[in-house]
């Protein structure tokens, strides 16, 4: 009897950790990657740092290439290798090789839905110009900052087993201005990142606000951070279509009037890439995310979904959330694994915790932010104070920003956010961890946490959010 056969689709975060946990649990099963890039097992997370030049190498950023994968892992993985059908009555996936434009077909005993997310490109006028870009894959990340470099662009050296880009052409020159649509956290994040190549930055965001759905007592810290760094936000802004010459962006026109770009990054989130599963007959979810219970397990027998195609329990709110994020794929990717060679393991949700760095702001959330909360129609209040990271005893202490929601008939915490200059992300996880258990703000401010000068207060801002919080609520109560 031949061995059991796992398929994977996808092969970074969650398919890379599906088939590398599946074979940790089944070493004599077969287990095969199918990923229609170049690239496997990279972290998306770091390509704005790459594009800023602070990583140089894009190679740092790949956690593993096929040839490390098959030889330590035992995994087939198999690149530009994109499937184009999936028969589940056949348990089977038709496979277009793209590099020979051959069709194959591969049979499975369990198969593992890893396809992730893709960015949203709205059918504007103007869209498809050249130097109008896009974030979210290892090669987006290459483009655009080889263009930077010498408005230049690549083509990837296929066959290489590092697969090393060579330049196809630069016109020495370099762009000056970039344009970002969106001001959600990668838009902010590649602010940071464009200033630092030394472009001139606009950002134009349809909301009335930078960081999406983040309280204003948050997000208005981050605007005049970026304003300080040289960044020109336009908020309640549309952007309605582009314009340009010799198939090149030159302007992005938008509701407010229009804007010179030699470079526009589209940042305006991304969906999930769950058309394949659909055409299937698997059955799809909230926002289009393929809809997985509490084991990955589709409404297919053996086959799974995890990461950024698929969703996830929000556990504050009880229901189902699509909140595309990488350490959620990595765990997801693990489980559905795992439960694909026959473990039995849990994934018990999410809090939607998300950090990120902002020029030399850390930002933070979890849980939810009021936006969020009047969606789900709950009745709360918020709290928000200004602490310090360290003791005044202890030179340079930053002022941090804690900001709390808290339901006003049980006194539970809903969310968390928080913004300074240091002690915010590692802050956060806290307070992540207070929304796992369920914790009244009560709970919170009993909290035992750890003190010393260089570290924090000896009320930690965390204990005086919770306390001013408390008292709130105390008052509300009567
Ligand atoms: C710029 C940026 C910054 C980010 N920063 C953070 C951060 O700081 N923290 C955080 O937690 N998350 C962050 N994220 C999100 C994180 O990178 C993603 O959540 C994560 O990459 C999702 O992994 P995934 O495996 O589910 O999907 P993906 O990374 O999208 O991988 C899916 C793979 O499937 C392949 N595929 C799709 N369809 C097919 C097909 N039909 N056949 C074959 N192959 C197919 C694709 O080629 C792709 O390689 C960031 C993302 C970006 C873009």
């Amino acid at each position: 009897m031949s061995a059991e056969r796992l398929v994977v689709i996808g092969g970074v975060a969650a398919g890379m950790s599906a088939a590398s946990s599946y074979k940790r649990a089944k070493p004599d099963a077969e287990a095969i990657v199918l990923d229609r890039d170049y690239f496997i097992s990279y972290g998306a997370c770091s390509l704005p740092y790459y594009v800023s030049d602070d990583v140089k190498d894009f190679r740092q950023l790949i956690s593993l290439t096929p040839k490390v994968a098959t030889e330590e892992r035992g995994i087939d993985v198999r690149t530009r290798h994109e499937v184009t059908d999936i028969d589940l009555e056949k348990k089977q996936v038709q496979v277009k090789n793209l590099e020979k434009n051959e069709t194959l077909f591969l049979a499975y005993d369990k198969l593992v839905i890893a396809t992730g997310g893709l960015p949203i490109k709205p059918p504007l006028p103007g869209i498809d110009l050249d130097h109008i870009f896009t974030i979210r894959t290892l090669l987006d990340g290459i483009a655009i900052k080889k263009f930077i470099d010498d408005w230049g662009t690549f083509e990837v050296c296929v066959g290489s087993p590092e697969c090393l880009y060579v330049n196809r052409y630069g016109e020495g020159k370099r762009p000056m201005k970039a344009v970002i649509v969106g001001g959600g956290y990668i838009g902010m994040e590649m602010c940071e990142s464009f200033r630092k190549r030394g472009l001139e930055v606009t950002v134009i965001e349809k909301m009335d606000r930078a960081l999406g759905t983040m309280d204003l007592e948050i997000t208005s810290i981050v605007e005049g951070k970026i304003q300080d760094e040289g960044v020109k936000p336009y908020k309640g802004t549309s952007v309605e279509g582009f314009k340009g010459a010799k198939g090149k962006v030159q302007r992005v026109v938008t509701d407010k009037g229009e804007f010179d770009a030699d470079l526009v990054l589209l940042a305006i989130g991304a969906r999930p890439n769950s058309a394949l599963a659909k055409e299937a007959g698997i059955k799809l979810g909230v926002a289009g995310a393929i809809e997985v219970d509490g084991y990955l397990r589709t409404n297919v027998p053996d086959v799974f979904a995890a990461g950024d195609c698929a969703e996830a329990t929000h556990l504050v709110t009880g229901k189902k959330a699509y909140i595309p994020l990488g350490t959620t794929a990595n765990k997801q990717g693990r489980l559905a694994g795992e439960n694909a060679a026959g473990l039995n393991k849990k994934f018990e949700g999410i809090v939607g915790t998300a950090v990120t760095k902002i020029f030399d702001l850390e930002v933070a959330k979890t849980g939810l932010s009021s936006i969020d909360a009047q969606r789900e129609g709950l009745k709360f209040f918020t709290s928000a104070i200004q602490g310090l990271s360290r003791s005044d005893a202890y030179p340079a202490g930053k002022k941090m920003t804690v900001l709390y929601l808290v339901e006003e008939e049980t006194g539970r915490l809903l969310g968390a956010q928080m913004v300074g200059q240091e002690g915010v992300a590692h802050r956060i996880d806290t307070l992540a961890t207070c929304l796992y258990a369920r914790m009244t703000i009560e709970d919170v401010a009993s909290l035992d946490l750890g003190y010393a000068p260089p570290f924090a207060t000896v009320w930690d801002p965390i204990l005086v959010a919770a306390n001013v919080a408390l008292k709130k609520l105390k008052l509300a109560r009567g």
